[in-house]
């Protein structure tokens, strides 16, 4: 299947590696907009979080879970830190396989920024 990400998750391409699970991979965004940014992803391929089904509903809770213990792990849990999941074109979504993007080390605005 030609994703970015699955390519990853099979290291066809060999990403900056963060967390690594049964279930779940984290890595560093290549373009970061944050002083840390980690995508993390599911090992399955889920297109756009419109593809969630009912059997996939513990693997999006580990997503947040995960994005958790690494915000502990980089040292920004208690400070604040953002998530963020782009669903589709209106939502900014490039890259059609689920994904977090946990975003910290500086402060955010709210709403956009
Ligand atoms: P989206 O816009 O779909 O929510 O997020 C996709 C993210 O993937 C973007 O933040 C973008 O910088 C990141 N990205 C795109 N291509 C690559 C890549 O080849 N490697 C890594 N590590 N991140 C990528
Ligand atoms: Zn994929």
């Amino acid at each position: 299947m030609d994703c970015l990400f699955c390519k990853m998750v099979n290291r066809e391409i060999e990403p900056d590696v963060v967390h690594e699970d049964e279930h779940v991979l984290a890595f560093r965004d290549i373009k970061p907009q944050a002083p840390t940014h980690v995508l993390i992803v599911p090992k399955k391929h889920i297109a756009t979080l419109n593809d969630i089904d009912a059997d996939d509903l513990a693997l999006v809770g580990r997503l947040q879970y995960t994005a958790a213990q690494l915000a502990r792990k980089f040292g920004f849990a208690d400070d604040g830190y953002r998530v963020v999941m782009n669903c589709n074109e209106q939502g900014g979504q490039t890259v059609y396989h689920i994904h977090m993007h946990l975003m910290g080390g500086r402060r955010f605005t709210w709403p956009a920024g």
